[in-house]
């Protein structure tokens, strides 16, 4: 069987984990978070990253630092993971879901300025497939209206928007390092800080809301219970095995492009004969190859599609239902004008496998299978 998802290893995880158990040091903020945080607010100039036990949790920490009211909304995407919206709904807020775009399947920046109201306080943006949204437009909508930006950046690792970093763009990024994502450390997160007037407020958030990563600063002599907060701290364990990946990014980056550039390739005569459609990257957006999709002419074609593909052993998946049909999304929240292209383009996309270290074979064995399935 080939597998949708393999996660990410490099071969040097054991090595460091060892490190971490012999230091003696396996809870939060030890040598290696250290060394993850530090690089990537280098890399990607941050001012601050704070790593954290999931995505979810980095997006739960936005959305709390947004300050929300009861009553208050905040704009998002309907077609994206339960997390984007728990965190708002965690945090008080109302949800108000607008359309997305067909090509990139990213919410519509034309169709948000519509759905501000007064009580508007916050747009959530996922940059779906590590493809970045429309961030000038977006960016623009929120400066005018006085709205915060988060920029769920869980799939964006590594990919950049006219020569930006996905997750630095916004008020705050959120990062996941979910085994399933381009870098890993099993459960993991992290949260971008742009903004150093959140900084203070996000470490007491993030340590059960004490002022304790002062404390280990040497900047206070004893450390207290200041605000509300919660425990967001991976452990060493897990940064040690994301230390890894990090130190490997542009090899893994470079990995996940040229299997996607094949797919891409292989696949664009179908395209080309309108048999399917494949992933658009819009001018100026420099994706990091996450995940291939292609999208069949209706449900039906999809369904027959990924049985297909399951008999000659090839997993491929299709991926959200969207949130504002889901009960959850119904009770918590409202669609924005007409759904018209939410369900019908989420219906018509399948996933295929894409992960570090797929092999041309089993690249080749799959595209040979979605040919066959066309009759090419
Ligand atoms: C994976 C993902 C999340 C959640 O990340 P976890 O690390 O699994 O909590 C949130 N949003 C999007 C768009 C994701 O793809």
């Amino acid at each position: 069987m080939i597998p949708f998802n393999v996660p990410p290893c490099v071969g040097t995880e054991l090595d460091y984990l060892a490190e971490a158990v012999r230091a003696r040091k396996i809870s939060g903020d030890g040598q290696f978070t250290r060394r993850c945080s530090a690089w990537m607010e280098e890399r990607f100039g941050a001012k601050r990253v704070l790593l954290t036990t999931s995505g979810t949790a980095a997006l739960d920490m936005a959305l709390l630092l947004c300050g929300l009211q009861p009553g208050d909304e905040v704009i998002l995407p309907s077609y994206t993971f339960s997390s984007t919206a728990n965190a708002a709904v965690l945090a008080g807020a109302k949800l108000v879901f607008v359309d997305i775009r067909p090509d990139t399947m990213n919410i519509d920046e034309k169709k948000i300025e519509a759905a501000v109201t007064e009580r508007t306080r916050a747009i959530i943006v996922v940059h779906y497939a590590g493809v970045a949204c429309e961030m000038d437009a977006i960016m623009a909508i929120a400066r005018k209206h006085g709205l915060k930006v988060v920029e769920d950046a869980a799939q964006g690792v590594m990919a950049t928007y006219k020569g930006r970093w996905l997750g630095t763009i916004g008020d705050f990024g959120c990062y996941s390092f979910h085994e399933t994502k381009n870098y890993s450390m099993g459960e993991g997160g992290a949260l971008v800080l742009n903004d150093p007037k959140y900084i203070e407020r996000a470490e007491v958030l993030r340590e059960k809301g004490t002022n304790r990563s002062r404390f280990y600063r040497g900047e206070i002599d004893k450390y207290t219970w200041v605000d509300f907060g919660d425990s967001f701290l991976p452990s060493e364990l897990n940064a040690a095995y994301l230390w890894a990946q990090l130190e490997k990014a542009e090899e893994i980056n470079e990995n996940r492009l040229r299997s996607w550039k094949n797919y891409e390739e292989a696949l664009s005569p179908l395209a080309a004969a309108g048999k399917l459609e494949l992933p658009v990257v819009p001018e100026g957006c420099g994706h990091n190859g996450h995940m291939f999709y292609v999208k069949c002419r209706d449900l039906e074609e999809r369904t027959k599609l990924i049985a297909f593909l399951k008999e000659r052993d090839i997993s491929a998946v299709f991926h959200y239902v969207p949130l504002h049909s889901a009960p959850a999304g119904r009770k918590f929240g409202r669609f924005h004008g007409e759904d018209e292209v939410t369900t019908r383009h989420s219906d018509r996309l399948v996933r295929l496998p894409m992960y570090y270290g797929l092999t041309e074979e089993d690249a080749g064995r799959v595209i040979r299978a979605v040919k066959d399935f066309y009759g090419e």
